[in-house]
């Protein structure tokens, strides 16, 4: 296998993040393997020469646990990217490469069916299941790390020697642990997974057409859109309550409402507009839409666009609400600020994000609403590694730019916003009534950090609440010469 050295013409792409240029590493070697015997021999390559290793599969992490100048070898997924049906196994063989989006194709075309998973096309598989990963079907479906029944992780041993391993869901399996442990502890902890294989825990027998969820035969998309000047505080607030206490008493596991999924965009001032999208699958498609929007949107009594589209699954999920990612968002830097919420936000809360969205500063950002639970929600808590199985929102506080000057601005803005936000809990989503820590597909380092979390709830609670000793265990375990670390790994219990 080709070792990419600075001098190569493909170096510069390639050691380029792909999504969020905050980050910018500089390894020496970049490896593109394309089997596990491959990933074994660069990672072996890196134990050997003493050179700290990571991996990448799509590219779209939000912090710098890959592009981080400190690592030296750069082991990327990206031409792995087999998708099929194992017989054997029951089950969907999914290559850490493979994006997103073309996992919904392959799996689409092939089989008419759909893994539940996140809302970005060019997400990689490699680093997003592993964390959990929510989307747009997850209140019908679950977490797309619901379905993982095995997975194949090439790690280290205490003497140095790379080698893979599958573990699966089997209670009998010597490696549960590890795979119990990739059904939500997040990317770039134990090892470098090659291959998931993915089926609904109640399929039997070898069937791909049943083996996961039927795809959605049509979905109903909706957009709403108000003028920001319209709004005043009151009608601000009013809005914010009505989505909060929609979700509240529509995410539970058996609620009709299933299949909607609802997005509210608070976005800053001085863009312009607050926005409402999301959708609904099925023959009640639009009936569920309009329900929605009567309790949510129509209260409020200012004027709004409405739009609705009927569409394929497929073609929607390919290229889903493409003005969230409008041509040059890839040279952007973003920040994100993830937070559960078990009920709706306070007052305090909403006068606080009134406050910051009508701030007078020039930000490219705002607070962003995602209806979560339904069949999230269904899972018992230890049943896998992802431990926020009562939320009824997920909600991020967002900047984004381009201009470098905006870096500093952004960023406080952003770190500010969240920190009052939650000024009641030291600064951070605690675990507690009304919220429950963080999604670490959404890493947040600041939640490290003792001068944005003065909680006195350290990170990793916050993201894996009573799990994280069973997941010290694992690391352990598998990763016991620590070679798999960034700045919210976790840490291997002594
Ligand atoms: C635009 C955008 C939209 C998103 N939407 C969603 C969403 O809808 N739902 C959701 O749950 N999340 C979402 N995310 C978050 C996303 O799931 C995570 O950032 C995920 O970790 C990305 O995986 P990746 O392989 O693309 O990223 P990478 O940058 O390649 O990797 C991310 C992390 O995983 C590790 N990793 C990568 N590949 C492997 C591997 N093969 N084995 C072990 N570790 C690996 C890396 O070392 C790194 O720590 C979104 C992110 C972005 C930027």
């Amino acid at each position: 296998m080709q070792k990419i050295t600075p001098d190569d013409i493909r170096y510069a792409d390639l050691a380029q993040k792909r999504f969020n240029k905050r980050f910018q590493g500089q390894p020496h070697y970049i490896f593109l393997p394309t089997t596990t015997q491959e990933v074994i021999e660069a990672l072996q390559y890196a134990v050997d020469h003493r050179l700290r290793p990571v991996v990448r599969s799509g590219g779209h992490c939000l912090e710098g646990f890959v592009s981080d100048p400190s690592a030296q070898v750069l082991i990327d997924t990206s031409l792995m990217t087999s998708l099929s049906f194992d017989e054997l196994k029951g089950a969907f063989a999914i290559e850490a490469g493979v994006t997103v989006g073309e996992m919904y194709r392959r799996l689409f075309l092939n089989w008419g069916v759909v893994l539940p998973a996140g809302e970005h096309p060019g997400i990689g598989v490699g680093g997003h299941i592993l964390g959990g990963a929510f989307g747009f079907l997850c209140r019908e479906y679950g977490l797309a790390a619901d379905y993982l029944f095995a997975v194949e992780v090439v790690t280290v041993n205490a003497a140095g020697k790379a080698l893979s391993t599958i573990a699966t869901r089997q209670p009998g399996d010597p490696h549960h642990e590890l795979w119990w442990a990739h059904t939500g502890a997040g990317g770039g902890n134990f090892g470098i997974v090659t291959r998931y294989w993915v089926r609904n825990p109640q399929a039997v027998g070898s069937d791909p057409f049943t083996a996961l969820p039927k795809a959605p035969s049509s979905i109903i998309t909706f957009r709403i859109g108000w003028e920001w000047k319209d709004f005043d505080e009151t009608s601000f607030a009013h809005l914010v309550r009505n989505f909060g206490t929609w979700a509240g008493q529509n995410s539970a596991p058996d609620s009709r409402f299933t299949p909607l999924c609802s997005f509210l965009f608070l976005n800053h001032r001085n863009l312009g507009k607050i926005e409402m999208k999301g959708l609904a699958t099925g023959p009640l498609a639009a009936q569920l839409i309009g329900e929605h929007l009567d309790a949510v949107a129509t209260p409020i009594k200012l004027p709004f666009t409405k739009q609705l589209e009927e569409s394929g699954w497929l073609r929607f999920a390919l290229n889903p609400f493409p003005e969230l990612f409008q041509p040059g968002s890839d040279s952007a830097q973003i920040k994100v600020k993830d937070a559960f919420f078990r009920n709706p936000l306070t007052d305090a809360q909403i006068a606080t994000a009134w406050q910051y969205l009508t701030a007078n500063a020039t930000i490219g950002g705002g607070l962003a609403f995602a209806t979560y639970g339904g069949k999230v929600n269904e899972h018992p808590v230890d049943a896998t590694a992802s431990a926020q199985r009562d939320s009824i929102m997920d909600v991020a506080c967002n900047a984004g730019w381009i201009d470098p000057q905006a870096a500093a601005p952004s960023l406080d803005w952003v770190r500010n916003f969240y920190k009052d936000l939650f000024a009641d809990t030291g600064g951070v989503p605690i675990p507690c009534e009304q919220t429950d820590g963080a999604m670490i597909n959404h890493p947040d380092t600041d939640l490290s950090s003792p001068l944005w979390n003065q909680s006195g709830v350290p990170w990793y609670s916050l993201y894996y609440k009573q799990h994280y000793p069973r997941l010290q265990q694992v690391k352990a375990d598998y990763d016991p010469l620590n070679i798999f670390h960034h700045a919210l790994s976790i840490k291997a219990a002594k």
